[in-house]
Formats: C-alpha cells, structure tokens, sequence
C-alpha cells in the first residue's frame, strides 16, 4: 500500500472523510467540518477589519460568463458543465431503455447555462463589472465556494470537490500588489499559529498543452503567482494550501473593470484550500481534534 492510499484509508477509517466510490470526491464528518469553520474563523479574525464585501456564490456560474473567462483555452482537462436532460416522453422512454441496457445514456445530455466553479472568484469579476465603474479606493470582496476541478486522484489533498476561501482586490496597481503581499506575511503567520511547517515559493497554474508551458514559464517569470505550501502527503513535496494570485490588468481588461476615468483594474486574489488546510492539520496534530496541542485548540477554538 503506498503513502498516499493509506493517508486517504486512515481518514475513511477515522470516518473524517466518507467514501462516495469515486476517487477525489468525498463526504466529510463534523468534526473535520468543525476544523473548516474554525480556520474559516481564523480567516476572517486577520481579514475582517479591512471591510470586505462578503458574498457567497453557489458552486455552479453562469456558464457565458465562464466561457468569457478563457477557462476553456487554459484548463480545458479541469473544466465541469453541467448538462441535463432536455427531450420529450420519447426521447424519456428511449433514455430509461439505454439505462436499462446499461448504455451509455449521458450522451443525450443537453448543457444547461451553468459551469461548474472552478475557483471562487470567477464570478465575482463579471458581477462587480456590471456594477460600473469603481470608486477610486477600489473593492474588497470576500468569497468561499465550492470549486470544481477534473483530476481524480486516490490524494486526499487533490480532491474534485472542494471548498476555496478567497479575499479579492480590485484597485489600482500599488493596491493590489500590497493586498496580495500583506496576505503573504498574514499566511505565514496565521499557519504558524496552529503550528503548521510552512513555506512560501513561486508558482504556476496547471495550463494544458504544450503552449501552456510557455504561460506558466511567464506566469512563473513575472511572479504572478505564489503558493504556501505545507507538508500534508509528503515532507519532500508539501502540497499547496494558499494561493497569491497577481492578474495584472487582464481580469480588468476582459471584464471591463474600469475607475470612472476609464483606467483599467488591476486584480489579486488569495485563495485558502479549505480541506486541504484541515487535513494538513489532521497529519501534523493527529485525528482528534480533542488532543491537539493546547495552544492550537486556544487560536482555533478559542
Ligand atoms: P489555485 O486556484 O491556486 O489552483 O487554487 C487555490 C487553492 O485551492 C490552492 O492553493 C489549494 O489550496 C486549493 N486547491 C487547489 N486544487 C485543489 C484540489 O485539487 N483539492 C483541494 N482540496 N484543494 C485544492
Ligand atoms: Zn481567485
């Protein structure tokens, strides 16, 4: 059995993550739920004096705006839509009968308007752009979803359901890249004080194909995205629990994010992996909660 199948069978066997009988898919118990609402307390005991707008999205977008987003020229192997089915009561008699012959009925599927989210700001930038212009001191947006990312994996920390806090800035240059910075201090600190092992390095996004290495050479040149990592499977491969994404002016300029003298937005965000936060928790302090050490239940339980 290698590392990776006994972490995931030793939080099946804990019942903190439940089994669906696919890989990267999982239920959770309330105890691991508690963790989540605990860290997501933590979250916004360092974020929430800054008056963030919160707004929560349901996990599924309109899927126009997710097309208008590029998603499916970047990360077209991670994109889920959502299809249903859309026929008359033959074409109803005819789906029973493949599923009865045990075809493959998903075939007469026919899409619907929405994409599954694939991270959790991706419905915020076309919502503030119909806003209108912003006001000089731009915006700060507060968000968690449910994301959705193709790549089923036996890794409890690569799941195909998971939940993304995320604080989002839009303003000007010097705005945004101070906001991402300051959450890059605030990162490490807040995960040294539940005694998580961190470390902060450059990164890319996973951009399919052979054109996308050259995206995520430049992404990675420009240092446009930064990840914190911690030791969850593998202490020589820590996993990517935060993310700091700079965008540039390209999220305005796609979306029209403008101040009301027609200058383009800049865009950050930062992104929290929920689960994969609580199960770095759950590796580094053991299974229980009951028995972390004092100091870890005092900043998370208070
Ligand atoms: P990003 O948009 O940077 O890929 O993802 C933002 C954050 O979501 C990551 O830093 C990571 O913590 C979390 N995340 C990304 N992919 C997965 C995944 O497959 N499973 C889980 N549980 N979290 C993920
Ligand atoms: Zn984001």
């Amino acid at each position: 059995m290698d590392m990776q199948t006994s972490l995931l069978d030793r939080l099946f066997d804990a019942g903190l993550l439940i089994e669906t009988g696919v890989d990267g898919l999982y239920g959770r118990s309330g105890v691991f739920e508690d963790v989540i609402s605990r860290f997501e307390g933590l979250i916004s005991a360092y974020g929430g004096a800054e008056g963030a707008e919160m707004i929560r999205f349901p996990p599924g977008m309109n899927r126009a705006h997710f097309e208008t987003s590029g998603y499916m020229k970047s990360f077209p192997q991670l994109a889920g839509t959502v299809h249903s089915f859309c026929g008359c009561e033959l074409d109803h008699m005819n789906l029973l009968k493949c599923i009865d012959e045990g075809g493959d009925w998903t075939k007469t599927q026919e899409a619907t308007d929405i994409a599954l989210t694939p991270a959790a700001c991706y419905p915020l930038y076309p919502t503030i752009a119909k806003r209108g212009p912003l006001p000089p001191e731009g915006g700060l947006y507060d968000l968690q979803s449910y994301c959705f990312r193709h790549e089923p994996s036996t890794d409890p920390d690569r799941q195909q359901m998971f939940r993304m806090r995320e604080y989002v800035r839009i303003g000007t240059q010097e705005a945004v890249t101070e906001f991402r910075q300051t959450w890059m201090d605030r990162g490490v600190k807040m995960m040294e004080s539940v005694g998580l092992d961190v470390e902060i390095d450059v990164a890319n996004d996973p951009f399919f194909g052979r054109a996308g290495k050259m995206l995520a050479n430049n992404q990675r040149d420009q240092n446009l995205k930064f990840e914190l990592l911690i030791p969850v499977n593998s202490a020589a491969k820590p996993t990517a629990c935060m993310s700091f994404n700079y965008h540039q002016d390209a999220f305005g300029a796609k979306w029209g994010l403008a101040f009301a003298g027609g200058e383009t937005c800049h865009t950050a965000c930062v992104g929290w992996g929920l689960e994969r936060i609580a199960l770095a928790l759950f590796v580094r302090h053991g299974l229980d909660p009951k028995a972390w050490p004092a100091n870890v239940r005092k900043t998370l339980w208070g």
